[in-house]
């Protein structure tokens, strides 16, 4: 008989998750299951903030996929998924295969949400992916490069646009990865300029107050210009423009106002609600058997009114569901009902602060540090156990991460 075909879109949180617990939960044979994703490597989104301002190396981010998977029992592709179509159960890439699945999952992850505002899509820096973000890197040293010929100061002037929690990771790690760029440019540190730009009241606006103080505060001390209740106009390549005229000239705007989840979904034929794919409480799309979605693609009601957020919490804990039912689904046996458990929310401010909420308890400054460094490597350990945390730590070698053409 022929083995049933899973296929898993995407090798982020989600998909690599519920490719490696099905590595463990299915018996030889059972079925075959491959994992396609456009590049050989993983990156650890939630750390994508630190490859822009050069504060963390390529390896620590960007995991080859073929060291985290175990090939005798997971396949994998390298491709881009082009379009996908469930009434024939077929997914095609941009090599022209065509893959026939028996069981989908689809777990393509985020695109950034620019609201059609004019020039961000063409002009600003996306914290999309490891290769969209290290370009920000190359900006920096490009633009630093620049003012030692022509002494623009709108070249040593960086603005993160929103302050959310990825505005806030960022605006940090530019504080402390960008000084010390300069050194290589024997550029003093006190001419760059980093603004924050957020159209909301404050920064971090979801999180308690005392939370918004502390935040303030660390940034305050890093000199970060905070410019809270200022709405983007418009983006070009020397300026950006707010509301009241304010003009602020810059080459680097680093664009972190929202996602919206993958647009290849929107043309499978499968039912579209909020611009995601809504799923069961089995995270099945709903009306399909054999279709499952999770992570930021998927719009997973928790009551009547609200869904998940597009986290890596909430994609992590899908994924193990999700590997249990599409196992179960295989064997014909009952599914399991996803129930998610939120454990709180960790926002890092460079190296030595951190913000947020674990369980009850209110955190900041060294001790949240710490537990946002817990959660990276509860994070390698889901993924690799402690062979991956030490591996990692100890900057043993992986094999090196190529950039693809396409991000
Ligand atoms: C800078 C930053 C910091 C964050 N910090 C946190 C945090 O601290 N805590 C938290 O809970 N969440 C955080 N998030 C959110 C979190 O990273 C996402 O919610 C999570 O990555 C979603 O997981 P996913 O599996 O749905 O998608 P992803 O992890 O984005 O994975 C999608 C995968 O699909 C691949 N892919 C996309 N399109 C195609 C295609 N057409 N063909 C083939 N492959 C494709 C991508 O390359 C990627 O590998 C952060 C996000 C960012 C950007």
């Amino acid at each position: 008989m022929n083995k049933p075909k899973v296929f898993i879109l995407g090798a982020g949180y989600g998909g690599l998750v519920t490719g490696t617990k099905l590595e463990k939960i299915l018996k030889s044979g059972e079925a075959d299951v491959t994992i396609v994703n456009k590049h050989d490597y993983h990156y650890i989104t939630t750390q994508l903030h630190k490859i822009g301002a050069g504060t963390a190396t390529d390896t620590k981010v960007a995991l080859p996929i073929s060291e985290l998977i175990d090939p005798s029992k997971t396949n994998f592709k390298k491709a881009m998924v082009s379009s996908i179509n469930s009434s024939s159960r077929r997914v095609t890439l941009d090599t022209g295969e065509v893959l026939e699945y028996d069981y989908l999952l689809i777990a393509l992850g985020f695109e950034v949400e620019t609201y059609g505002i004019p020039g961000i899509k063409e002009h600003a820096f996306q914290i999309r992916s490891f290769r969209s973000t290290k370009a920000i890197y190359h900006q920096i040293h490009k633009q630093l490069a620049l003012y030692k010929e022509d002494l623009d100061p709108s070249r040593l002037t960086f603005v993160v646009a929103g302050g959310g929690f990825t505005g806030v990771e960022m605006l940090g790690e530019l504080a402390e990865g960008i000084p010390a760029l300069c050194q290589n440019y024997d550029i003093p540190s006190d001419l760059i300029k980093i603004i924050a730009v957020e159209a909301a009241p404050s920064v971090l606006p979801f999180f308690e107050e005392e939370s918004i103080d502390y935040t303030n505060r660390v940034l305050e001390k890093f000199n970060i210009d905070i410019r809270t209740g200022a709405k983007i106009l418009e983006c070009t390549p020397k300026m950006i423009t707010l509301e009241n005229n304010v003009e602020i000239p810059t080459r680097t705007v680093i664009w972190s106002c929202g996602v919206k989840a993958n647009s290849i979904i929107q043309d499978c034929g499968l039912p579209i609600e909020k611009v995601k794919l809504p799923v069961d409480s089995m995270l099945r799309v709903q009306g399909m058997e054999n279709v499952f979605c999770i992570g930021d693609c998927a719009l997973f009601m928790k009551d009547e009114k609200s869904a998940l957020p597009p986290t890596a919490q909430v994609a992590l804990q899908e994924a193990s569901v999700c590997a249990e039912n599409i196992a179960a689904s295989i064997r014909k046996s009952p599914l399991k009902l996803f129930e998610y458990h939120h454990k709180g929310s960790v926002a890092s401010i460079g190296n030595l602060a951190a913000v947020g909420k674990v369980g009850k308890f209110r955190l900041s400054g060294l001790f949240a540090a710490f537990m946002k460094k817990v959660i990276e490597a509860r994070y390698l350990f889901i993924l690799g156990g402690p062979a991956l945390i030490l591996k990692q730590n100890l900057n043993l070698k992986h094999g090196s991460v190529k950039l693809a053409a396409k991000n």
